[in-house]
This record gives C-alpha cells, structure tokens and sequence, in this order.
C-alpha cells in the first residue's frame, strides 16, 4: 500500500497495517474473545477498506472509525466495547491534556486574569507562576486525590471544592493563632530562635511575623482571637522599663525597685502611683511606643507580600473586651491606628481586618467600662469600614468562660468562625478558638439541586438531604488525605503548638482533629425562588427556608456525633464561586427570572442584594437563620456616606443586630480615596476636590475589604457591588428618631 498517514498533529507518515493489527490485537486481549486468526483476519478487512478509501491519505481518526465499524458489524461485541470505551479514554485524556496546556500557557501570559480572590494579584510575577501551578495543582487534584463521585459533585456544579489547587498538598485552610503562648514562650523558625516578646513593640512586630509565617504553612486566613488581652503583659513590659528609666533620669531619689516584682504589678497599681512626675513619664513613653508598635503592624500587614509575593496574609484582630487599663490602651491604640489610616494619604488600611467584640455589662452601653472605646470603634467603621463587630453574646457560642477570652466569640474577617470542639482535651473549654481553624470547606450549589429535582420541593429536599451526606463524604476523603501528610511539611505550626494539640507520638491528626470540616451553601434565595416562586423576604420562602437550614442544621449535629469529628454550617463566602457557579449554571439552564438573569447568585442565605428593604427588615430576616450555622456567617446592611457622621445611628444599628443575636455583623458604608490629594468621601469617577481620576473605591467583599472593587473584583461580584441597595434610605427618619 502507497497511501500515507495523517497524524493528529499533522505529521506524515507511511501506513502500517502492524500498528491496525495491535491495537485491535490490544482491545482483544483485554476481553479475550478473539483468536489470533480472527485478529488478522479483522486486520485485513480494516487495511482493505482503507485502500478503497478516496485520495492518497488517510487520518488517524478515519482509520480508527473504520476498525470500530468493523469490529461493531463482527461478531465480536465485547471487543468492539472494549476498543471503543478505550478509545473515548484516550480521547478525553488528550483533550484534558490540552485543555491543560491552554490553561496554564493563560495564566502564565497573564491573559486571564480573574480575580478569583481579591487579595490576589494575578498580574504580578509571582501571581502569574503561582497561577499558573495553580492550574496543574487543580487537574492534579480532580484526576489523582479523590474518588470519582467527589470529582463529578465539583464539575457538575453541584458540591463545590474549595481551594481545590491546595487540595494535592494536604494542607488546611485558615487558623486562629494562639499568640498568648507564642509571644509568652518565643518560637522556632526554619533559620533561627525567636525569644519571648520582652516590649510592646517587639510583640507587635511578632504579631505580624507569625502572621506571615503561619500563613505560609496553609492557605487561608489567620486570625488572633483577642488581642487586647494578649497584649497586657507587653504593655506592663515596656511601662515597667520607662519607669524604671524614669526613675533613673527624672526623679533619681535613691528608691530602688526590682524589675521582675514590676512586672507583676498592672500599670494603675499604687506603688507606680506614689511617684507621680514618673508614672507620668512612664505612662506617656509607653502610649507613644504602643502607637507607633500599633503603626508598625498595621504597615507590615499591608506590605509583607506572602506567598511567593502575589497576596498579603488574611489577617484579623479581635479585640475589645479587656477592662484591665493595659487592654483598653491596647484597643484605643487599635482603633485610632485604624483611624489614621496607612501610608502617605493615610488609606484605609486594608489588613488586618479589625472586628470589635461586642459584650454585654463590658462595653454595649453606657455605665459599663469599655463603652467608650465601643463608640470609638464606631467612628473607626464610620470612617474605615472596619472594625467589623462580633457578638460574644452570641446563643450559639454558649458554653464558652466569661474569665477565658480565648473561648469568646471570635471570628475570621471573611466569617469563618470556631464552633464547639467536639474532640477537646480534658480540662479544655470546648469553645476554645486558639490554635482552631477551618480545615477544607465544601459548598452545596443549591440552585443546581433545585434545577435537577424538577422545581419540586419534596424531590429537593430529598437531593438535599443526599448532597449533604456527600458532601460530608467529600470532606472525611479530603481529611484523611491532609491528615497523611508528614509534620515535616508545616514545621514551624506543628513544632510550636501553633494549631493546637499536635502529640508527635500520634501524628498530626491529633493537632487536625480539633478543625471544622465546614459544609457551606450558596444561593438559598434563588433555591427558594426556583421551588416556591419567592424568596425568603416572604412568609412561604422564610418557611421553606428554615425547612432547609433545619435539614443542615440537624444532619451536621448527627454527623459529628458518629463521626467526631467537627463539622459545622457555613454560610460560605463564595467571592468566586457566585460567579462561577452562576456562568456553569446559565450555560446549562439558561436564564430564567430572578433566579440566573444576573451574573451571580446570592451569598448564602443572605437576602439577594438588590431587595430594597431598610435597615432592621434586613436584620429580621437574617437573624432569623443565623442560629442555624455553627462554622460562621455575616450580616451586613449597607449606608450611604451621612451615616458616617452620624454615630447614634450606628450605634442603634449594631446594637440591634447584636439583640438580634447575630454572630457577626458588618456596616457597608462607600470608602472612596483620591490617590493624589487623599480626600475621602463618597464619589462617582472623579475627586471633587482636585478632579483626578486617580480614585480608590474600596468596598467589602466577604468580611474582608480589598483594593479598589473595580480591578480587584472578579466580573460577577462587581455587578453584584453595582446592585447592592443603601438599606438606609428607606430607614425611616434614621437621622433623628432611630
Ligand atoms: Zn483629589
């Protein structure tokens, strides 16, 4: 034969009937129905009918068609099956291949830039290459670590992996960091020894290295759970050396003291009173030194580049409830550094997000002792958008100790909270949220269940009841496979205690054990929309909506129970998946009213953006699913600029939501910036003051805030900015009456 042979990457080559022979010859031993007389003769008939083919060439596809026809018309059915299923296999792996290629050769060029995260940023050097590996960590990931349904949940768009480019590592998502016993005992980094924290300023500049170090052995946020108690024993470090200075310098009447009894003393003791031109002293270095400490970190956490340079740490402080004079300088210090703002026109400080920890008899209204600093962490949101509030009164935090901070209600900016640990060690508070975390994240695309049961609410919530058991499936699979990883690959959180718990002698699943295995949700509002045709701003959606948080609410309850491990409901965050989710949603059921006609799906369980509502409608109705979710939720209402002179009122607001028993809960207020001349207000495209363009419009995205929304957002979450509604214009008379 004289005919030629187009490869599939056009090549050329001369026809062999061998090549014909083993590949039928290879389909046949895999079922072993055909001799080795039937493969030549197969052979031949293939090699005859290509011979008889128009023109002097012949491609690899065309010659495969007519072996599958050949053997289909034979009567060798099992061996056709086999060829043709093989076939279809190699098929798919050479699309996946160079579906691959096109993806990563994207995100190396820096031609798809998406924004998935809004701290990310996807055009630098380092967010190229990691971007890019990105791609590979994904395939990886889907076609190696996990079982077949997990895979087909994540593409069918119907349970979501989160950080699925993180999920072949093995490591965890986000931790609050116990820095009492960190700054108290020093720890060891890969190059060197760190000693104890010994001033105010060098604790917070620890503050921020473990920040970074941390978050370098996972991938999301940390968090510190109650700063301004940390911090006591810093600030009484640094007052007891300027007195003692003091005493040296200014006053030098012979009265010796000893250092170490000092320390022991707090600041407001009567011994540091009987010398008052010192204490004086003292007391003034110490404010200036903790104010430019409180500077210091607030500038290193918007500058230390993490992970290989493309994306600042997520981190958060809580803060709020320390009476001791230590603490309150602590929290004052917080919000006026906040206050000022970073840099030469003094921005908005974009990390660490700041959550004010909201307290009954401690600081929620006049008379109790930190109320002052609640008004000044108000005008700090006014100006700031941060800090964000958490109730430590919350229901669902009950069981935590009034003399322990470390079980207050605490919070990652984005949501993400600790719930009770159902593995917690003898003599452990099990609402203990230092060295806790959230360990792999799922979400439940409900829209898409609500698509695939017909619209039918008992055929839902039947789907429902089946995903949630997947997905908790979904999370044991990933668990185990973070909890076979080797210490080696997180020295400085294992070696340190920094996640609580690690036992070298049992693994690292002892230290693992205590994290949640969150399973998240998306899109309750349009869910509801699809099933009963309202959403839960309605009587019949509200009570469909507690039917389905209910259904979460209970079966996560039985899950850590049989499993003990701690499982939680989330209201996720869903930055990128509201748009994701909602493109793979459009593309397979096309756009249908108030459901897919805009280019995201609502937050969780929140009330879509766009329903004009005021205020305390907004908090009703949220507050009325809030209780349901253990692994973290978010409220927030949205303002316009008056209310930012405007502290009565938001004060009104937040307390009322706190009443309303909302765990956490954030006020939207506009941040605009003018780059050149740092004015600051509310506006459109250009500074009223000097006319530049050159503006900063920072927005919230999921608890966190980020540069301007305009190139850090991705596309569905800047529409779904445009969209949102000022609650506050229809606050009635918010000015004056609330
Ligand atoms: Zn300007």
């Amino acid at each position: 034969m004289s005919i030629n042979v187009i490869k599939r990457d056009g090549k050329v080559v001369a026809f062999s009937s061998d090549k014909i022979k083993r590949a039928i010859s290879n389909a046949a031993t895999r079922i072993g129905e055909m001799s080795e007389q039937d493969i030549d003769r197969i052979t031949e008939i293939v090699v005859n009918k290509c011979d008889r083919l128009p023109g002097d060439s012949v491609s690899v596809e065309q010659i495969q068609d007519l072996v599958e026809d050949t053997l289909l018309k034979s009567k060798f059915n099992r061996t056709a099956k086999s060829y043709i299923l093989f076939r279809d296999m190699r098929t798919r792996n050479r699309d996946n291949k160079s579906k691959l290629l096109k993806d990563i050769a994207k995100k190396l060029n820096g031609t798809n830039i998406v924004n998935q995260n809004a701290n990310l940023d996807e055009a630098s050097f380092g967010g190229r290459k990691g971007e890019a590996a990105n791609e590979l960590m994904k395939w990886f990931a889907l076609n190696n670590c996990m079982s077949k349904k997990s895979r087909e949940n994540h593409l069918n768009n119907e349970i979501y992996i989160h950080d699925l480019d993180s999920y072949a590592l093995g490591c965890h998502n986000c931790l609050s960091i116990p820095f009492d016993h960190l700054l108290a005992n020093g720890f060891d980094t890969r190059q060197t020894d760190i000693r104890p924290a010994s001033s105010i300023n060098t604790a917070f500049q620890l503050v921020a290295v473990i920040f970074q170090l941390q978050s370098l052995q996972q991938f999301g946020g940390v968090a510190s759970t109650h700063l301004d108690w940390t911090m006591v024993p810093y600030v009484r470090k640094s007052f007891a050396k300027h007195f003692l200075d003091g005493m040296e310098y200014i006053c030098d009447n012979g009265v010796e003291y000893d250092k170490e009894e000092l320390l022991k003393l707090s600041i407001d003791s009567k011994l540091y009173h009987e010398q008052p031109k010192v204490y004086k002293y003292a007391l003034a270095k110490t404010e200036k030194e903790l104010a430019q400490a409180v500077e210091g970190m607030y500038h290193n956490l918007n500058t230390l580049q993490s992970r290989s340079g493309n994306q600042l740490p997520f981190s958060s402080i809580n803060y709020g409830t320390c009476t001791l004079p230590e603490g309150r300088m602590v929290i004052k210090a917080l919000l006026e550094g906040c206050i000022k703002g970073v840099g030469k026109h003094h921005r908005t400080s974009i990390f660490p997000c700041g959550i004010f920890q909201y307290m009954k008899g401690v600081n929620d209204r006049p008379g109790t002792p930190n109320y002052d600093l609640y008004r000044l962490a108000l005008e700090s949101t006014a100006r700031r958008l941060y800090p964000n509030y958490a109730n430590v009164d919350w229901s669902g935090n009950a069981g935590y100790d009034r003399n322990d901070p470390k079980t207050y209600f605490s919070t990652m900016g984005c949501r993400t909270a600790n719930g009770f640990d159902i593995n917690h060690d003898e003599g452990v508070n099990p609402q203990t949220k230092d060295g806790r975390g959230n360990l792999c994240p799922v979400t439940i695309i409900m829209p898409t269940l609500a698509m695939e049961a017909g619209r039918d609410v008992d055929c839902f919530m039947a789907l429902l009841d089946t995903k949630i058991h997947e997905a908790k499936d979904m999370l044991i699979e990933r668990y185990e496979y973070i909890c076979a990883q080797d210490p080696s690959a997180a020295r400085f959180m294992y070696e340190n205690n920094v996640m609580l718990g690690y036992k070298p002698e049992e693994g690292i699943r002892s230290a693992l054990k205590h994290g949640t295995l969150a399973i998240g949700q998306l899109g309750l509002a349009e869910t509801l929309e699809l099933l009963v045709g309202c959403n839960h701003t309605h009587p019949e959606g509200m009570a469909l909506a507690h039917r389905i948080e209910g259904l979460f609410k209970q079966r996560i309850a039985e899950f850590k129970q049989k499993y003990k491990l701690n499982f939680g409901v989330y209201y996720t965050p869903a930055e990128n998946l509201c748009y994701t989710a909602m493109k793979k949603f459009k593309e397979k059921y096309g756009e249908i009213e108030k459901v897919s006609d805009r280019d995201y799906f609502t937050n969780s369980m929140h009330v879509p953006v766009w329903e004009e509502m005021d205020i305390f409608r907004k908090i009703d109705i949220e507050s009325e699913l809030t209780g349901y979710s253990s692994a973290g939720c978010i409220t927030y209402v949205e303002l316009d600029s008056a209310a930012k002179s405007n502290i009565d009122a938001l004060e009104t607001i937040v307390n009322y939501a706190m009443d309303k028993d909302i765990p956490y809960f954030a006020l939207n207020l506009s941040n605009d910036t003018c780059l050149d001349c740092g004015y600051t207000e509310e506006f459109n495209d250009h500074c009223p003051e000097c006319g530049s363009k050159n503006i900063q419009q920072l927005r919230r995205v999921t608890g966190y805030l980020t540069n301007d929304y305009k190139t850090a957002f991705n596309y569905g979450k800047q529409k779904e900015v445009e969209d949102r509604f000022q609650h506050i214009k229809l606050t009635k008379g918010w000015k004056n009456e609330l």
